[in-house]
């Protein structure tokens, strides 16, 4: 057995910077070091993580062990008639397009940042502007390979180790460490989409909106001015997309039809200070975004449509120091006109503003145990943390959430509690017994897992 890597206690945190907790801290170098660690590390629990990019405590352990991949992060291999690639987890969505999408392959599946990795993806089931055509990331997923407390290596797919494969996809991580996956990727004329922005007066106009424009659109989200009130409650933007052809880019642009954008170095160079988000200047800001936004057609590059707020590097620090939390929610068809009626006017009323809100559509959900979509609508909302005062709008949030039928969605969350995930989750007690017999000792553990109670670990 190779020499177990070195620890180190460190503060960590999710995107949202809160909350930070200090973990023991491993960075393998070499595949072979994590089982290592999986099996002789002194720590009584261990949880993987990639780039950070979840919002709470999904990728913390604290009085446990936290797993950096980054270092595992080679391209294995790439069948170009399979449009199938191969890789460590910790490949970042990014290199995959910096890689592919020159070559005229491009991801099916992508959510609102490239910089998350692929483990990270997985254990997240992670969807994009087009749940309601391609579902999540797991419909793109070939097989992978688990690496579980036992210190077994199992390959998992539809066909073989199927229950681990359903309970690892949106499993955050608590199945075991993905050590490589394999992707199909998507063929792709240009590196372009062609987009059609509009603007929604009021909630039933976006909602209508977007629900059409599921028929004939790849990719659709709406950014809502959740300060708007009464009459213009749920006011939003339209961003609906397809994939443009050769034929639609201007005759510079088809020159070089597939090449990737320029890294952008904008930077927030460190935590503003709170005032600089408070609901005055994000009134103003969303009054003139929702005015100033041209409508119609254009022709939008991949990164900007896709990727808009990976052009600030670091954005999460307009937050400050004590940081944001994400509330995001999927509620089911029936139900979320109403809840969302609910939702917004109680935001709007509290006067919290919402720097980021965004709606998209959600299709099918897959067999994932913890996988997050189902069908109806998902609602994303970005609050400077305040402290308990926050926490308390988000607990009475999630009661109306539940009374509707929804769930809250893990990648993003640190404040739900317990006694709520059983009615958001149905099959988390299946999950459980999947979890117990891949790692009976609880091995794999988090903070998010142990807040929500979904391990419960022996002393
Ligand atoms: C700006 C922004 C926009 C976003 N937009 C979307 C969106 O549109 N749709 C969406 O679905 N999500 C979205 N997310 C959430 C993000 O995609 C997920 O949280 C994703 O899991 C982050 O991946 P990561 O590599 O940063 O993982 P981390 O944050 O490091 O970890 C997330 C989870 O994955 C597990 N994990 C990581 N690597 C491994 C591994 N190798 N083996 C086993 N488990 C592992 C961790 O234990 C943890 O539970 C967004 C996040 C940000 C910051």
């Amino acid at each position: 057995m190779v020499k177990l890597p070195r620890s180190r206690e460190l503060p960590l945190a999710g995107w949202g910077n809160h909350p930070v907790e200090r973990c023991a801290v491993y960075r393998p170098e070499r595949l072979d070091e994590l089982a290592t660690i999986v099996t002789a590390a002194p720590e009584t629990s261990l949880i993987g993580r990639g780039h950070g990019r979840s919002y709470g405590d999904a990728a913390l352990n604290c009085g446990g062990a936290v797993i950096l991949h980054e270092r595992l992060n080679r391209l294995l291999s790439f069948d170009p008639e399979a449009a199938a690639l191969r890789c460590e987890a910790a490949v970042s969505l990014a290199e995959i397009i910096d890689h592919f999408l020159p070559r005229g392959f491009f991801l099916p599946v992508t959510p609102g940042t490239k910089h998350i990795s692929v483990g990270g993806a997985i254990a997240a089931d992670v969807h994009g502007k087009n749940h309601h055509r391609d579902g999540t990331i797991s419909s793109q997923l070939l097989d992978f390979r688990l690496l579980t407390a036992g210190g077994d290596v199992l390959t998992c797919s539809r066909d073989e180790n199927s229950e681990l494969f359903w309970a690892t996809v949106g499993g955050m991580g608590l199945t075991g460490l993905i050590l490589d996956a394999r992707l199909r990727l998507r063929r792709v004329e240009t590196a372009w989409v062609h987009a059609v922005t509009q603007r929604a007066p009021d909630l039933d106009a976006a909602l209508d909106g977007i629900l059409e424009g599921d028929r004939d659109y790849a990719h659709a989200v709406a950014w809502i001015d959740c300060l708007a009130r009464r009459r213009s409650l749920g006011r939003s933007l339209l961003f609906r997309a397809n994939p443009a052809g050769l034929d639609e880019l201007s005759p510079s642009a088809r020159l070089a039809p597939l090449s990737i954008s320029a890294r952008s170095w904008l930077r927030v160079p460190f935590g503003l200070p709170r005032f600089a988000l408070n609901p005055f200047n994000m009134r103003v800001f969303n009054t003139a975004f929702y005015l100033a936004r041209r409508q119609g057609h254009s022709i939008e590059n991949y990164e900007s449509y896709f990727y808009p707020l990976d052009a600030i590097q670091q954005w999460n620090r307009v937050y400050g120091k004590r940081g944001v939390l994400q509330y995001q929610v999927v509620l089911p068809l029936e139900t979320s006109r109403e809840a969302l009626v609910e939702i917004l006017e109680r935001v709007a009323a509290s006067g919290r503003a919402s720097f980021l809100a965004v709606l998209k559509s959600t299709g099918p959900a897959n067999a994932g145990l913890l996988s997050f979509p189902m069908p109806g609508t998902t609602l994303a909302l970005d609050f400077p943390f305040t402290g308990p005062d926050l926490l308390e709008m988000l607990h009475s949030l999630d009661e109306r959430v539940l009374r509707y039928g929804g769930r809250v969605y893990l990648a993003k969350d640190c404040c739900t509690r317990a006694e709520h995930l059983a009615t958001m989750y149905p099959n988390l007690d299946r999950f459980r017994d999947i979890k117990s017999k891949y790692d009976p000792e609880q091995r794999f553990c988090s903070s998010l897992s142990r807040r929500l109670r979904i391990t419960e670990e022996t002393a």
